[in-house]
């Protein structure tokens, strides 16, 4: 179900447990900032998501809120994730949903990251 991202952020969100270690993920890469895993229902054949590890709702929330350090830091993250996954020169795209009409699902900001497959071209 859609979430509302202007509510205030729910410690009780999967992404909060996974960063918590309260249930497993596979994961792909983690700093002092950011997390990256596999996609529990992967939509292409690599779909990792990336997270960042304080508390933001959206990529809004976090450009308003975090730190120029964590902001730096997930930023690079997600790039990181994609050059070591060899991603760069088949190409990969990325995905941020926000609230309800976007479908956001986790109400903890996460970058998708789709590879592996030609993705066609973007919906609107
Ligand atoms: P959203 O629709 O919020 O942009 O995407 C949420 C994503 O989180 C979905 O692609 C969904 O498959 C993934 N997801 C939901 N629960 C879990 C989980 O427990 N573990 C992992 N690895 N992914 C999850």
């Amino acid at each position: 179900m859609a979430v509302d991202a202007t509510q205030p952020y729910d410690d009780q969100n999967v992404f909060a447990k996974i960063l918590r270690g309260e249930i497993p993920c596979r994961r792909v890469y983690e700093d002092e900032w950011s997390l990256a895993f596999h996609d529990i229902n992967p939509q292409s054949p690599t779909h990792i998501l990336v997270i960042p590890k304080g508390a933001y709702v959206s990529w809004d929330d976090f450009s308003a809120k975090a730190s120029d350090a964590e902001i730096t830091g997930f930023v690079r993250a997600v790039g990181h994730v994609a050059r070591e996954a060899g991603l760069v020169a088949p190409g990969y795209r990325l995905l941020a949903n926000t609230g309800t009409n976007s479908h956001q699902e986790v109400p903890h900001l996460h970058v998708h990251v789709f590879a592996g497959r030609q993705l066609g071209p973007l919906l609107a």
